[in-house]
């Protein structure tokens, strides 16, 4: 059994599809589960349908129209005959998803967030399914909802791995190919949730871990795990192997060639992780499995954009203690902030995060009442692991410092 996941880079367009396929055919599909996400950037669409929905509803039906337009191109460009089932599929879909947003009472963002971005995945599996069928590739189309089982925190849930076992073991064919969606979940009403943005990566990872595949591979636009993320960084060289370890380390700081969830469930069963290019499928790319730290054993950049810089120190100038660390600690955890560098002096106390769910301002509240605050918003938080005096030199040429962490294998610089 093979695990294969397809980004929504890879299925951005019709031409998208035609190369999913004949990457299949030039590795093989037998024992394979294919994970898909939405295609191209359909996920930011609908994420502005939701926001449209609850805050400009005059805008809601064009944005949805432009939804609709984008995957009707790419129908028009995949299946010859306007007759194929596929047109009418897709229709009634976009037909649930309208009667969705006109019978929906709730009010929790979160809640519709989730069963609005799904179609996403369940629009991109249904016309990839159709377009293998048409091309001879037969396949089953699985609803990832009826096997990953989830709690309710919609937007981040967390895996049921008991259930999503229990109904893997029982209801899933290995001897076929299965096409199924990323990203989605289910909770115990049997409403959609989601495992977080780019989570599809993690659901790969999932059924890879449940059915005890032999590898599970995630299909990129580029040659595998880099040094750098090549959009923000030149001359960014290919990893050829490297550990769990290392790579849960990349991924946790953000390099965001693989979701960060992807890597604890495989490295508990040992199962490798390859990262190829969909464009080169037959190349080797980034195989990541035990052992072996990193190799070739050079500087990895990493870079997250959009953070927030909060520095605290006390109204009086006491100092910052283990109370006052765990209140801050509630108050992150509480305004769900994702938290990536936090560094303590005496009196002063830094934490760098993201504002995933925009709370910033009401966290900002409560911090002021008891610390004086001084924010900074929209900075970059740069990761070097392995670093050495050149790649730190070349990381802080030409930029404001706001903080520096330094331990034996990372530095961590937030700059304005
Ligand atoms: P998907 O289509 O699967 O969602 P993503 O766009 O999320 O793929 O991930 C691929 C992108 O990740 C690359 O195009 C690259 O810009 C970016 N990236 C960030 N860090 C790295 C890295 N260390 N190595 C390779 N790619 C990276
Ligand atoms: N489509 C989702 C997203 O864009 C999940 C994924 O692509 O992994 O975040
Ligand atoms: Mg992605």
């Amino acid at each position: 059994m093979q695990v294969f996941k397809f980004g929504g880079a890879s299925v951005k367009n019709a031409e998208g599809v035609k190369n999913l396929a004949s990457v299949l055919k030039q590795v093989g599909y037998n024992n394979t589960l294919v994970v898909v996400s939405a295609m191209g950037k359909t996920t930011n669409s609908l994420e502005l349908v939701i926001k449209n929905y609850f805050d400009d509803k005059a805008k809601l039906a064009n944005s949805i129209l432009e939804v609709k337009a984008f995957h009707e191109s790419i129908l028009i460009d995949l299946f010859e005959h306007i007759h194929h089932p596929i047109f009418k599929t897709i229709t009634t879909i976009f037909g649930d998803l309208d009667s969705f947003l006109r019978r929906n009472k709730s009010p929790d963002y979160n809640f519709v967030y989730d069963q609005v971005i799904g179609f996403g995945e369940l629009i991109s599996t249904k016309i990839i399914s159709a377009y293998l069928d048409q091309i001879g590739l037969k396949n089953d189309w699985l609803d990832v909802r009826e096997f990953i089982k989830t709690d309710n925190y919609y937007r981040r849930a967390n895996v049921d791995w008991e259930q999503t076992q229990h109904q893997i073991k029982a209801n899933f064919d290995t001897k076929i190919l299965n096409i199924t969606q990323g990203f989605l979940g289910s909770d115990a009403n049997n409403f959609t949730t989601t495992l977080g943005r780019e989570g599809s990566d993690y659901t790969a990872a999932i059924f890879g871990y449940c059915l005890n595949a032999e590898s599970v591979t995630i299909w990129k636009d580029v040659p595998g795990v880099l040094n750098a993320d090549p959009r923000y960084f030149e001359n960014a060289q290919l990893l050829n192997r490297i550990s769990y370890t290392e790579a849960i380390e990349l991924a946790f700081y953000g390099a965001s060639v693989i979701h960060p969830k992807t890597l604890q469930p495989l490295q508990q069963k040992e199962i490798p992780l390859f990262v190829k290019s969909f464009l080169n499928p037959t190349n080797l790319g980034t195989r990541v499995g035990k052992g072996f730290g990193i190799e070739p054993n050079i500087p990895c950049y990493i870079v997250k954009k959009n953070q927030v810089l909060v520095s605290l120190s006390s109204l009086d100038f006491s100092y910052i203690l283990e109370e006052n660390i765990s209140e801050i600690f509630k108050l992150l955890h509480l305004y769900k902030m994702k938290v990536d560098v936090i560094q303590n002096s005496a009196i002063s106390f830094s934490v760098c995060f993201e504002n995933t769910y925009g709370n910033l301002e009401r966290l900002l509240q409560h911090l002021k009442a008891k610390f004086k605050v001084t924010v900074y918003e929209d900075v970059s938080l740069y990761t070097v692991r392995h670093y050495n005096d050149q790649a730190i030199a070349s990381v802080e040429k030409g930029k404001k410092l706001l903080l520096k962490q330094l331990t034996q294998e990372t530095i961590q610089i937030v700059t304005t």
